[in-house]
């Protein structure tokens, strides 16, 4: 089968982007493959195309509910209806039907969660996997336990199902982050394909401010001059609402906030209206982005600036994918710091709340004979000992790792393993947080830091490159004649126009 001749045929795509090719080659030779391809450089076609030509199914693992709804239907919407995404949306009377003919779909889409389950695994064994993917692939190491600990099985579940041939992507690796998918998806020889992570046509500006004023008033005038639509970034819930808010007031009535304190639908909903252009402006947190297909975002505004380069990269990289000039802000004040600091310190229980914790789980094992954690419990150690979420998945992912809640265990020793897990990857954050701080006050080229923080050398640099070298705002201010009335939602835009046609 020539490669091309399907490219065209069934994705409608007349050539390969630069990588593709040659991965999707090897995959079909059989090779585990590790490919690290720019934002938007087209991973998705990686997978998707060598499962028209392999025999048996393809299990793509990927980490978001939205990012894989969105992959599904960019393949029904090809014509492919043998594909299926088992995630916590799968309702039970769906699972009932599918599961039986499981075997039948070409594209199997699994969030990590859900390969915990082994009635799942149990069907997943019966069928002849090609390939196994793992889409997003630094969130085995990225997050680590603080996203998803259930990455960290998946070279299990792998060889569970019978150890098909890998392909593992990302947008965004160091030498390190790699090192840790090939041990944790027990890949041994692969065939890698890196290409450059540069995004020439997104320019990069970090503009310093004195103060908060001083920064909203930037903000606007910035949100005022430049074309849309945009994503503003920050690094809380409470800050995404506030400046929506505050942009709407000041007469911006296409803006919505985005946050993980949302329900589940009406996230999904923000998310179609933006990619469907109904809305211009997103104030959002990181749970905003991942996996969003929208090619024309023009820029990428951040009011907070993200605790390491890896989030930062990601973050801009959803702005310019139809390769046009578009523009990545950082605004940034001295204070900002004590944000990222107090989020990292906040991931971590202290040592009191571990011992309270612990000595729980072992009064709850003594007593009747086992530990089962539910929602309840976690409310519990909410209210009673303050922690957090994020801090008792930590702990669990430590008592996980080490076997420990399988069996009695001694509370001291316990405390000790977890403290100390905790100290190793506070210091571990922060010394991202620190690399991110000197990219934010060095004076050197922004692009050419950015790549070599990811060991690439800047090969060529674009006109428009950044604020140190030079930047042409040009590029990204609207046009004269495009006037103010995008500001205003359509039905506004259609009255504005009859009221005013005389003026
Ligand atoms: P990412 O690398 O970020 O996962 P995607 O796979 O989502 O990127 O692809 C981004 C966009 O690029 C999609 O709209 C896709 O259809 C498009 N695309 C992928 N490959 C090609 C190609 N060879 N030619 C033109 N467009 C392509
Ligand atoms: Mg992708």
């Amino acid at each position: 089968m020539n490669l091309k001749v399907l490219l065209k045929e069934k994705f409608n795509h007349s050539s390969f982007r630069e990588g593709q090719k040659e991965i999707i080659e090897d995959i079909l030779e059989g090779h585990d493959v590790m490919a690290l391809l720019p934002t938007g450089g087209g991973k998705s076609l990686c997978y998707q195309l060598p499962a028209q030509i392999l025999e048996g199914s393809v299990l793509i693992i990927s980490p978001l509910v939205a990012l894989m709804e969105d992959q599904v239907l960019q393949i029904k919407k090809m014509g492919e209806k043998r594909v299926i995404a088992l995630n916590s949306f799968l309702s039970n009377e769906k699972k009932r039907k599918v599961m039986p003919s499981l075997h039948k779909y070409k594209y199997i889409f699994a969030s990590p969660e859900i390969l915990q389950s082994k009635y799942i695994i149990n069907r997943l064994k019966g069928i002849h996997f090609s390939l196994f993917v793992v889409d997003e692939a630094h969130c085995i190491s990225q997050w680590g336990h603080d996203f998803r600990p259930d990455y960290s099985r998946l070279g299990q579940i792998r060889t569970i199902i019978g150890a098909p041939p890998c392909l593992a992507l990302t947008a965004t690796a160091t030498k390190d982050v790699l090192e840790d998918i090939k041990r944790t998806l027990h890949i041994t020889n692969p065939k890698m394909h890196i290409h450059s992570m540069d995004r020439p046509n997104i320019g990069m500006v970090v503009k310093k401010v004195d103060s908060l004023d001083e920064k909203k008033e930037m903000l606007l005038k910035y949100v005022k001059e430049l074309q849309g639509p945009g994503i503003i970034y920050f690094s809380s819930r409470l800050w995404a609402e506030n400046i929506a808010q505050y942009l709407h007031d000041e007469g911006f009535e296409r803006v919505a906030y985005y946050h993980g304190g949302m329900d589940q639908e009406k996230r999904m909903l923000i998310q179609e209206q933006f990619i469907n252009n109904q809305l211009s402006i997103i104030c959002c947190t990181n749970a905003f982005g991942m996996g969003v297909n929208k090619p024309n975002i023009r820029y990428v505004i951040h009011f907070h600036f993200p605790s390491q380069m890896e989030s930062f990269l990601q973050e801009i990289g959803r702005a310019g994918r139809d390769g046009k000039p578009s523009v990545a802000i950082l605004l940034h004040s001295d204070i900002d710091r004590e944000i990222p600091e107090a989020l990292i310190k906040h991931e971590f229980p202290t040592k009191e709340q571990t011992e309270q914790v612990i000595k729980y789980i072992n009064q709850e094992m003594k007593e009747k004979g086992k530990f089962i954690n539910t929602k309840t419990v976690e409310e519990y150690f909410h209210t009673t000992f303050s922690v957090s979420e994020v801090q008792w998945r930590f702990i669990q992912y430590i008592l996980q790792m080490d076997e420990i809640v399988q069996s009695q265990f001694d509370t001291q020793q316990t405390v000790e393993i977890i403290e100390d897990a905790a100290s190793k990857r506070y210091f571990y954050k922060h010394k991202k947080l620190k690399m991110m701080e000197n990219w934010l006050n060095s004076q050197g080229c922004r692009r050419e830091a950015i790549l070599s923080y990811f060991d690439e050398n800047l090969k060529s640099k674009p006109l428009s490159c950044c604020d140190i070298c030079e930047i042409d705002w040009d590029l990204y201010k609207r046009k004269s004649n495009e006037g103010n009335e995008w500001m205003l939602p359509s039905w506004r835009q259609e009255l504005y126009r009859i009221f005013h046609r005389n003026e």
